[in-house]
């Protein structure tokens, strides 16, 4: 996903970012519209995935059954910044700004 937020810089120069471990913002703050395993409605923003375990890792990770949307959204220093609470923050204004009218 490259999300376009007015106010937040291109990441197109930063160098490349890994998923920092015990986070899980991704898969928390975003909404997801599609059904995925265990959540057949999709999951609304703010609510973790029931596919995420406790220590914040996605048990679907590498099987089909894992939503293409999450495959999309990929780390980079904007979005996950310096801790969960950086992120959770700046998820939260992408999914405020992509919410459908
Ligand atoms: S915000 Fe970044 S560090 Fe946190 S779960 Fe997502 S990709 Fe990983
Ligand atoms: S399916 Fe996995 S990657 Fe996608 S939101 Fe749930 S825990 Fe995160």
């Amino acid at each position: 996903m490259s999300p376009a937020l007015p106010d937040v810089p291109a990441s197109d120069a930063a160098p490349a970012v890994t998923c920092r471990p015990g986070c899980g913002a991704c898969c928390i703050a975003p909404s997801i519209t599609r059904p995925l395993p265990g959540m057949p409605h999709g999951k609304p923003a703010g609510v973790p995935c029931i596919q995420l375990d406790a220590d914040r890792r996605c048990r679907l990770f590498g099987r089909p059954e894992r939503p293409a949307f999450c495959g999309g959204l990929q780390p980079s220093r904007e979005m996950c910044g310096d801790g969960a609470a950086h992120a959770m923050h700046w998820l939260g204004r992408l999914e405020a700004a992509t919410r459908p009218d």
